[in-house]
């Protein structure tokens, strides 16, 4: 071991020169004026005028600290819900939720499980406690439950699955789900992330809520950076048993969701139809997407989420990063998800009708070049 006392400036503890950065999906692009960003799964339409609304009020109240424990919006999501307002927690987006989830469960040598292609905030979250992150093989860019379940042993505390998944866009069924936890482990926490469940409206997909409501190792989480388009105000939000909640709010910064993030976020709950709206404008054009980009000779993987997954050829000229730079210098900005496994992939948030033809007009251009 190293002697981090004798060194001659401070050294961070093992492990966290090895974590690999955060990587945001791109804002900009050399030379180009104004581009549209869909590398980040932003809601295209912006939020609802009643969340603005309520966020410009809130201006009145900039020397106020929040109520510290989200008293407001705790009340709405548990009446819209119908949920026990003790077993919510909140978080400073659904990334905050990662972090107290693993500080709470991780000690050094611990370890939580998650899919080939899962999220990269759980991870870091996990390896910041010294805690051993376990990759479970995808099959067709897919959670694989018994995959997961292979990987269980008596240091697991913890299993991430988002479902619909980030970046594959694909998801598990109600009854994957159940096998899923009714073969875990009751120690072993399963926390399913719906940060775009509202966009998966597939018959035989659940959120997870009704299944965590009798459990007492099941965290859902929620975002309102997707559906409710305020991913800037960062909110995010959660369902655990009590005992669970009652623990993990202990670590939590006692006024994490600061007053007009939260009055915005009570006010676009109330707002079904720009919800609606954003589910309509995902569900018109995924299809259309998917179908388009397929019929350009490119891989589609299936989506219930607001994006598409696209896989190129290996071949050069052809792949996945030309592509991301030809869009780009289209003003089209997409993601490079070689950080999750996926070299060959570009990762598309679904837009407004003309971004979604020029992406397909610019790939057709880009496949014919
Ligand atoms: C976007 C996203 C979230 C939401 O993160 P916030 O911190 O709430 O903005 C959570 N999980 C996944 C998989 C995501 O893609």
């Amino acid at each position: 071991m190293t002697d981090r006392f004798a060194a001659p400036r401070p050294v961070p503890k093992p492990g966290i020169l090895d974590i690999a950065p955060y990587k945001p999906g791109k804002a900009a692009a050399e030379g180009v004026v104004d581009p549209v960003k869909l590398s980040a799964n932003e809601n295209i339409l912006g939020s609802s005028e009643k969340a603005r609304a309520a966020y410009a009020e809130a201006a009145g109240q900039l020397n106020l600290y929040p109520a510290g424990r989200a008293d407001i919006l705790r009340g709405a999501i548990a009446e819209k819900y119908g949920l026990e307002p003790e077993r919510l927690l909140f978080g400073c987006g659904s990334d905050e939720i990662f972090q107290l989830l693993n500080q709470t469960f991780l000690e050094p040598g611990d370890n939580m499980i998650q899919g080939a292609h899962g999220f990269a905030a759980y991870a870091i979250g996990a390896r910041a406690c010294q805690g051993i992150v376990k990759y479970a093989p995808e099959k067709d860019y897919r959670i694989d439950v018994d995959a997961l379940l292979e990987q269980v042993d008596e240091r697991t505390r913890l299993i991430f699955v988002a479902n619909p998944a980030n970046p594959t866009g694909t998801f598990i069924d109600a009854d994957e789900v159940r096998r899923l936890h009714e073969s875990l482990p009751a120690s072993v926490v399963l926390v399913l992330d719906g940060a775009y469940a509202e966009f998966n409206t597939d018959p035989g997909y659940e959120d997870g809520l009704s299944l965590a409501r009798n459990a007492e190792n099941i965290v859902v989480t929620r975002t309102f950076s997707k559906i409710h388009g305020l991913a800037a105000l960062r909110v995010g939000w959660s369902y655990m048993p009590t005992e669970m909640a009652a623990a993990v709010d202990r670590i939590r910064l006692p006024f994490n969701i600061n007053i007009p993030a939260q009055l915005a976020a009570v006010a676009s709950l109330h707002d079904d139809d720009f919800a609606a709206r954003s589910v309509a404008l995902v569900e018109q054009w995924r299809p259309w997407l998917t179908q388009q980009i397929s019929g350009l000779g490119l891989d589609v993987v299936p989506s219930a989420a607001n994006f598409v997954l696209v896989g190129f050829p290996a071949a050069p000229g052809k792949t996945a990063v030309d592509a991301e730079a030809f869009l780009a210098s289209k003003g089209l900005l997409t993601r490079g998800v070689g950080n999750y496994g996926l070299p060959d992939h570009l990762r598309i948030t679904i837009g407004l009708e003309q971004h979604n033809r020029a992406v397909v007009d610019g790939l057709a251009e880009f496949m014919s070049r």
